[in-house]
């Protein structure tokens, strides 16, 4: 592996605590965190460990934002609490919904950026994509968030509070004392929205166990699945740390070809990624990886690109399903999306090879929720409403 400076530039991660004067957010923290930070401000340590494991139940199991609803804590302690700490989750700014009930949603954090967050129904599950930075550092070809200036990485409350702030929408908290749900509305994550999620590694880490907490969101790691360009270093990590599902963008099978669309494999290539999959413990037949392949007219759609794919896969012998995504177009794009014919005989090639490959279907495109296409509506929105301000100022 070559090791130079890694492809990022500009990353920004905000302090975990407010400003002075502003109230600590427990979103986010750690169980230990959490557990200091009590202990820091009046909770008597004997009783700490409770308290968390109390509070934490209230924000994540029932979606309360109120000290006053946690009824199981003292009165005089739940008014102390409030006097330090708050609950705080990304703010809503708008809602799209689709014909096809995709839901995307545009929220605000900290600083008054904006990130998207989508939520795709589907008949036997609801999958939230959340977003892990404003903006990428990255600038695959192809992709839109890659053409904006990345801000910053999201925080870890930022990150789990998209998952909440979409609970409240499909109003999904249970009711205490209620049974559990067998079927979920929201049921799967994953980090597909804006960024790259092993580039803010630790902030995706902590949030992600706070989804999989039995005790928080209570989702089955088996639900989540993130996804990477390629960072190669942070793959096992990504097994040992989080334990989620693993997606690959891949997109190409040659290094030439891969150096244009994503350019990350200058840095690590096909072989490098290649073995580093191999090496990913978690993968098996019942939790394979996912390739995901971007069908480009006449870049990396050809039979032999097929055959190419099914070579490396086997090569290495890695657990797969390959995933084609058809191109989403955005104003400007260098790219246009393969026919309906290419992809379905691409599909068919890597099928006859033994490998699924289902072809992603395209949701939301009304309201440019589909992959590759997040925040595009808004940065133009707010482009042209700058445009109108100079050229008022100008009158
Ligand atoms: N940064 C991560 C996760 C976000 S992108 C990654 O690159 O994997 C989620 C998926 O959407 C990736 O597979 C990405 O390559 C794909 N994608 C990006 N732009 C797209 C577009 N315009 N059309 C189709 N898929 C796109
Ligand atoms: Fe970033 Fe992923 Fe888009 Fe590449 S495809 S620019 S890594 S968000």
């Amino acid at each position: 592996m070559t090791a130079s400076a890694p492809i990022t530039q500009d990353v920004m991660t905000l302090p975990r605590k407010e400003p002075e004067g502003g109230k600590i957010n427990l979103v986010g923290l750690t169980r230990e965190r959490m557990r200091e930070l009590l202990i820091e401000h009046g909770t008597p340590e004997k009783q700490a460990k409770m308290r968390v494991g109390q509070i934490w139940q209230w924000i994540y199991q029932w979606g309360k934002r109120d000290f006053a609803d946690m009824t199981n804590l003292a009165k005089a302690y739940r008014a102390q609490l409030a006097e330090t700490f708050e609950i705080r989750i990304p703010e809503v700014v708008s809602k799209q919904v689709s014909t096809d009930g995709t839901r995307k949603y545009l929220v605000r954090i900290n600083g008054g950026h904006e990130v998207e967050v989508v939520y795709i129904p589907e008949d036997d599950r609801g999958t939230l994509c959340i977003s892990s930075q404003v903006g990428c550092t990255l600038t695959c070809s192809f992709c839109h968030t890659g053409t904006q200036k990345l801000v910053r990485n999201l925080t870890p409350a930022e990150i789990v509070g998209q998952v909440m702030m979409a609970r409240d929408d499909l109003e999904e908290w249970p009711v205490p004392g209620a049974p559990k749900e067998e079927t979920r509305l929201l049921s799967n994550i994953v980090l597909m929205g804006m960024g790259e999620p092993l580039y803010n590694f630790d902030n995706v880490r902590d949030a992600m166990k706070i989804a999989m907490d039995p005790e928080g969101i209570s989702l089955s790691r088996r639900r989540i699945t993130l996804s990477t360009s390629g960072v190669v270093p942070e793959i096992a990590r990504t097994a040992e740390e989080i334990g989620c599902l693993l997606a690959i963008s891949f997109h190409a099978t040659t290094n030439e070809t891969r150096d244009v669309l994503v350019p990350i494999n200058k840095r690590w290539n096909i072989d490098e990624l290649l073995q580093a999959l191999a090496d990913y413990p978690k993968a098996s037949n019942s939790e394979r990886i996912t390739f995901e392949y971007v069908m480009l007219d006449g870049v990396n759609d050809t039979d032999e690109d097929a055959h190419r794919l099914i070579d490396h896969i086997k090569r290495y012998n890695i657990p797969a399903k390959i995933n084609l995504i058809p191109f989403n177009e955005w104003p400007g794009a260098p790219y246009k999306r393969s026919s309906n014919n290419r992809i379905h005989a691409f599909a068919n090639i890597i099928y006859q090879a033994g490998y699924a490959s289902p072809i992603r279907k395209t949701r939301g495109e009304d309201i440019m929720a589909a992959c590759g296409q997040l925040k595009s509506a808004t940065e133009r929105a707010r482009k042209s409403r700058k445009q109108i301000e100079a050229e008022a100022g100008m009158k």
